[in-house]
C-alpha cells in the first residue's frame, strides 16, 4: 500500500491508543503490536487498490495518482512529524524492515527472488500478509489495475482523518 495510507493509519492508531490509554510509556508499547496488525490489515486489502505491476510514464492518470500520493506522503509526514512521529513508524515499520533491511541483505547476499513479492520467502513479513490476505481477504476484487482501484484508497485516508477529528 502507498506509504500515505500507512501514515494516515499510524496517526488514527496512535490518537486511538493516547485516548483509550492514559499511561504515556504503556501508549508507546502499545504502538508496535498495534502497528503491525494495521499493516497486516492495510496491506490485505490492496487487491481493492490501484496498484499496477508497472510503471505507466505514458498515463496521465497513473502520473498524477503517483505524483498525489508522493507530495501526499511527504507533506502528511511533514506536518504530523511532531505528535505522530511513533505511530506513523510503527504503523510502517514491516516495509521498513522488509524493504529496507531483509531485501537490501538478500541482495547483498545474492539471494534470488522472485519478481512478484507475493512469493517472497516466509522471512518477508509480506509473505504473512500474503498469507493473512488470500485466507481473509480473498472475496474481494482484483482492482489493481483499475483506476476504480483509488476509491478505496481515498476512503481508508477519509475514514482515518474522520475519526481522529470526530472522536479523539
Ligand atoms: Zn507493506
Amino acid at each position: 500500500m502507498q506509504s500515505i495510507t500507512h501514515f494516515f493509519s499510524g496517526i488514527f492508531l496512535m490518537a486511538l491508543v493516547q485516548a483509550l490509554v492514559p499511561v504515556t510509556w504503556l501508549v508507546y508499547v502499545l504502538l508496535l503490536p498495534g502497528g503491525i496488525l494495521l499493516h497486516f490489515l492495510i496491506d490485505g486489502l490492496v487487491d481493492i487498490t490501484y496498484h499496477p505491476k508497472t510503471a505507466r510514464m505514458q498515463d496521465p492518470f497513473w502520473k498524477g495518482w503517483h505524483l498525489i500520493v508522493l507530495v501526499g506522503s511527504i507533506v502528511v509526514a511533514v506536518v504530523f512529524w511532531v505528535p505522530y512521529f511513533w505511530g506513523m513508524f510503527f504503523a510502517y515499520v514491516v516495509d521498513i524492515v522488509d524493504w529496507g533491511i531483509t531485501r537490501p541483505v538478500c541482495a547483498l547476499k545474492k539471494v534470488q527472488l522472485p519478481e512478484d513479492p507475493n512469493l517472497y520467502p516466509r522471512y518477508f513479513v509480506h509473505y504473512w500478509i500474503g498469507r493473512f490476505r488470500s485466507r481473509c481477504f480473498s472475496f474481494l476484487p482484483d482492482w489493481k489495475e483499475k483506476r476504480r482501484g483509488v476509491v478505496p484508497e481515498i476512503a481508508i485516508w477519509a475514514a482515518c482523518v474522520l475519526v481522529v477529528v470526530s472522536f479523539l
